[in-house]
């Protein structure tokens, strides 16, 4: 808006362009840092020419706007950013595993009977996470939760998952070895291939030796685990 039009222009639409205006250069002002370099000096040099001279040309507000809008859905993505999930010692629990099996697996019992599954897609570059329902019953259900990208490791839950599960491998995810070697403890099974634990130290750590091996964990009695053995 050019000096003459802010003239000519009614008081309320001035005071509704001028409020907009201000809060445009606050926030710009406080956060040039996060705008691209190559427009910080640019942007800033409108904020400097509206605090000296109160008003700035129609282009300059539409500068000033458009840069206001880059910065508030930058804030939208830094949102998105930090509520997404990653699996990371998973992917690296799978990765160690290598060639060495054909079908790795890792078995995840929960409190209501249900069991989670994690095993790699034969498809797509993925590790798939279902869970087993019924495990009694002979006609097992399966019902897909969610996959874990084995480039980045970030994790996509399925739009239909419920609560339950979510929040079960959240917890997962977060310290996937510890909370596996209490489960299979608990199961008295081993958490990856699913075969009763025989051996004092299978039963205390929650897998058995061959398991151990192929996905590179000890196999061995540490002080902790005897101390938390059942
Ligand atoms: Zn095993």
């Amino acid at each position: 808006m050019t000096e003459d039009r802010i003239q000519k222009a009614n008081p309320l639409q001035l005071a509704i362009f001028k409020e907009d205006l201000e809060k445009n250069i606050k926030s710009l002002s406080a956060n040039l840092h996060k705008l691209p370099s190559g427009s910080q000096q640019f942007i800033r040099s409108i904020c400097e020419h509206y605090d000296t001279k109160d008003w700035v040309s129609d282009n300059q507000a539409i500068w000033l706007a458009g840069a206001n809008i880059y910065l508030n859905n930058l804030g939208s993505y830094e949102e998105q950013e930090a509520q997404k999930i990653y699996a990371p010692e998973i992917l690296q629990l799978f990765r160690s595993v290598g060639n060495k099996i054909s079908f790795p697996r890792i078995r995840y019992w929960l409190e209501n009977g249900d069991r989670i599954d994690i095993y790699p897609s034969s498809k797509t570059n993925h590790l798939l996470c279902y869970v087993y329902n019924d495990l009694e019953v002979s006609k097992q259900s399966k019902i897909y939760i969610a996959k874990i990208s084995q480039l980045d490791a970030l994790v996509t839950f399925s739009t239909s998952v419920a609560e339950l599960y979510k929040n079960q491998l959240k917890e997962l995810f977060q310290e996937p070895i510890e909370k596996l070697k209490i489960n299979g403890r608990e199961q008295v099974q081993c958490c990856f291939c699913g075969i009763s634990l025989q051996s004092e130290i299978s039963r205390a750590v929650g897998y058995g030796p061959i398991c151990a091996d192929n996905w590179g964990l000890p196999w061995e009695k540490s002080e902790e685990d005897l101390l938390i053995k059942l």
